[in-house]
């Protein structure tokens, strides 16, 4: 018989470190002089922008300022003589608009809702922080009397939760040269809320991305010029947004600092980005109370850069002594600001009662009422998730509850879970039997509720399996019939998928079609549950799959990653990888398809070691794909022992295949197979040989009762053979001799 040579790669994995893939398209210029110090983004770029776009479309930054200086003093002389009146405060509608790829960037709700927490107390003085301002301050540090409240209503009155997301990949590009702002043009068209405008004088729009030009944010001064338009909003990197997940406390105040410049605030030394330059004592910002500074990019509240007592002709300053810098202003760039001026404030709400930019109209009930922010948010969506569909029997299964707004009760529904009932806001839930199940949700508002119902909502696996397990992807027409795999696409636009135009072996294989996949990508396929707890610790697993790809072009860098679980998918490590060249150094520039035996490859891992011999192990391949081309995936298979090139067949799996013989045994020509099946059944018949290469396949109608098969082996060699024989779920095999 024919002789197969297997391209054989045997790998003994060490543990990799796997950190998130970081995609970044181009790297932006970093003027480190305008970063804080430790930081390696420049911390605000407002001034620059808004100094670049003037030039662009020929306009002077000077002029704008007296095109609305009139209507801003105006309005700033209300504010100090009284005749606008302390003590109202102004509600802001916000939404928080996020472009990601599936990655870090996706932040959480809980992540916005704690910068929205940080935004609300920071400005109305209710930050922890507050009182331990340097005394020369303490008196000055003001409450805004400005609140922000996340949208309850979109443009077209569509109810949503304050935050839309967007995917796309230009999450990676903020640097925005045409200033036409690409990332509002992706959200305007592809957010999951309402697609179209989100005026500037309806809603704070507040982008976060994974590239802010190389910055930690910028935004727009109001002004004639840029008007209400959605382009002026705040452009924010996901890692200043609130003080956890991506973000931290340090970085927290990044927003706080970019919403003054929204309300019309410059930095403390004057409008640029440039801190620390000493030219900047002879600049103003136009709030009195500020202190002559050149600004800091640390945190020392001793620094006093600037003689607040011979202030040059064209800067003006409150101060009789010569204070210190107030370094712990907001609008400064140290680590430790915490407090507005009055003067500060001020400025803000006279710009809140112009119309430049629309200001004027935020914070009017009308436009709240619109907008569903402040008190006019009410019961509009009940809402729930867990982090992971895919479940093991017994697991703690930790549900959310996402529903909005001013809920005051819970009453959750758990058909075959324990408890099945809750009055929990998010309860915890266990499942004992496989199968899926639905949840359902009824959430009440005084006497309003709304109830929510996803009828397939949990997969409770299978019980785990036993070694050995194959897959070589033949007996489904598609892998969501399968219940061995499911699959995970956190980037990307397609997914692995079962091929019947090529196998390694058999009729089928799984199929990524990476050639025509959006970059970057992530694809994931996740296995079922196995049970290796029965195993010894100086037992030996491997875990052997074959593959097929190519490059498309020579510069591509892919991976394919072997990731194990001893949590039931919970949390997982990295046990091998193949990347860029390793993968395959050869290169197709049209879409790969393998032909034959040798474009395949063989992989053995062998680092599933004692450390995973628990009961419910899962494995996941993870393919992170750059533009490059197809890879396709066959023949898993899981087995105790030592790397073999041959596929480990189940030999044990639960069958409704019934007094399964062979014989003759050992065979010269003709084999009998008989079996006794349950039911009419299609059931495929293949004889592999010792090396795992199909020799034969049969397709058979069986009937219910009795069957025997007869298979001509004249053609096969002498040797070792497996037969397969299966159907649905169900496989068994049987080994035979041919003479
Ligand atoms: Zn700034």
């Amino acid at each position: 018989m024919k002789k197969y040579y297997l391209s054989f790669v045997l790998l003994t994995f060490s543990f990799l470190s796997l950190s998130q893939q970081s995609f970044v398209n181009s790297e932006p210029e970093i003027d480190k002089g305008n970063c804080r110090e430790g930081e390696s983004v420049e911390y605000c770029l407002t001034h620059k922008k808004m100094k670049e776009y003037h030039q662009k479309n020929g306009q002077h930054e000077k002029s704008i300022i007296d095109n609305d200086k009139v209507l801003l003093e105006e309005a700033l002389s209300k504010v100090k003589d009284g005749s606008i009146e302390k003590g109202v405060i102004y509600t802001i509608p916000v939404v928080f608009h996020i472009v990601h790829n599936g990655g870090i960037e996706n932040i959480s709700d809980e992540q916005i809702f704690d910068a929205m927490e940080i935004l609300n107390s920071d400005y109305r003085k209710l930050n922890d922080d507050a009182n331990f301002v340097v005394s020369d301050f303490l008196n000055i540090a003001s409450d805004s009397e400005i609140e922000f409240s996340l949208a309850t209503k979109a443009p077209d009155g569509t109810c949503f939760n304050g935050i839309t997301r967007t995917r796309d990949v230009i999450t990676f590009d903020g640097s925005d040269p045409n200033h036409d702002a690409p990332q509002v043009t992706a959200i305007v068209n592809g957010n999951d809320v309402y697609q179209g405008n989100w005026p500037g004088n309806m809603y704070l729009n507040v982008y976060v991305l994974a590239d802010v030009g190389g910055a930690a944010g910028y935004t727009y001064r109001p002004s004639g010029n840029f008007g209400a338009t959605m382009n002026a909003g705040i452009f924010i990197k996901n890692d200043y947004v609130g003080s956890f997940g991506t973000a931290n406390v340090l970085k927290s105040r990044a927003l706080t600092h970019e919403v003054g410049h929204w309300l019309g605030l410059p930095h403390t030394w004057g409008s640029d980005n440039n801190p620390g330059v000493s030219s900047s004592c002879t600049q103003d910002d136009g709030v009195d109370d500020t202190p002559l500074t050149i600004g800091v990019t640390s945190c020392s509240r001793s620094s006093n850069t600037c003689n607040d007592l011979t202030p040059s002709s064209n800067v003006s300053t409150s101060w009789n002594y010569d204070v210190v810098d107030n370094v712990e202003n907001y609008m400064d760039y140290s680590y430790c600001s915490k407090m507005f001026t009055q003067g500060q404030s001020d400025l803000m709400r006279a710009y809140l009662n112009s119309n430049i930019s629309g200001r004027n109209n935020l914070w009017r009930s009308s436009n709240l009422a619109a907008t569903g922010a402040g008190e006019s948010v009410s019961l509009c969506k009940a809402d729930f998730s867990v982090e992971n569909m895919d479940v093991c029997s017994g697991e703690q299964v930790q549900f959310t509850d996402l529903s909005y707004s001013n809920i005051t009760a819970w009453e959750w529904s758990f058909p075959g879970g324990s408890p099945s009932t809750s009055n929990l806001q998010n309860p915890v839930v266990q499942y004992s039997s496989a199968g899926t199940y639905p949840v359902t949700l009824k959430v009440y508002s005084g006497s309003a509720s709304l109830t929510e119902v996803k009828s397939s909502f949990l997969r409770v696996l299978p019980a785990a399996k036993t070694l050995p397990y194959f897959e070589g992807f033949e007996n489904h027409s598609s892998l969501s019939n399968n219940e061995d795999w499911s699959l995970n696409e956190t980037a990307g636009a397609r997914t692995f998928t079962i091929n019947s135009n090529t196998s390694f072996e058999g009729d089928k294989c799984l199929r990524l079609s990476n050639y025509y996949e959006t970059v970057p990508s992530v694809d994931e396929l996740i296995s079922s549950n196995f049970d290796l707890s029965s195993l010894s610790p100086e037992e030996e697993v491997t875990l052997s799959y074959r593959y097929s790809y190519r490059k498309k072009a020579t510069t591509d860098y892919e991976s394919l990653y072997i990731f194990a679980s001893t949590d039931c998918g919970t949390t997982w490590n990295s046990r091998a990888s193949l990347r860029g060249s390793q993968l395959s150094s050869e290169v197709s520039s049209n879409s790969w398809v393998p032909s034959s035996e040798s474009d395949w490859s063989t992989v053995h891992v062998t680092s599933i070691n004692s450390s995973y011999f628990v009961n419910n192990l899962r494995i996941k391949f993870q393919f992170t794909g750059d533009g490059g081309n197809n890879i396709f995936l066959d023949n898993i298979n899981l087995y105790k022992g030592a790397p073999s090139d041959k596929s480990v067949l189940g030999l044990d799996e639960l069958s409704s295949f019934k007094e399964l013989t062979l014989y003759p045994n050992p065979v010269a020509s003709e084999l009998n197979v008989k079996f006794t099946t349950e039911m009419n059944q299609d059931v495929n018949i293949n004889i592999y040989d010792i090396s795992g290469k199909s020799a034969q396949k049969q397709l058979i109608k069986a009937i219910e009762g009795s069957n025997l098969v007869l298979l001509n082996v004249e053609n096969l060699s002498k040797g070792l053979y497996f037969v397969n024989i299966s159907s649905g779920e169900s496989s068994e095999t049987l080994q035979f001799v041919v003479k």
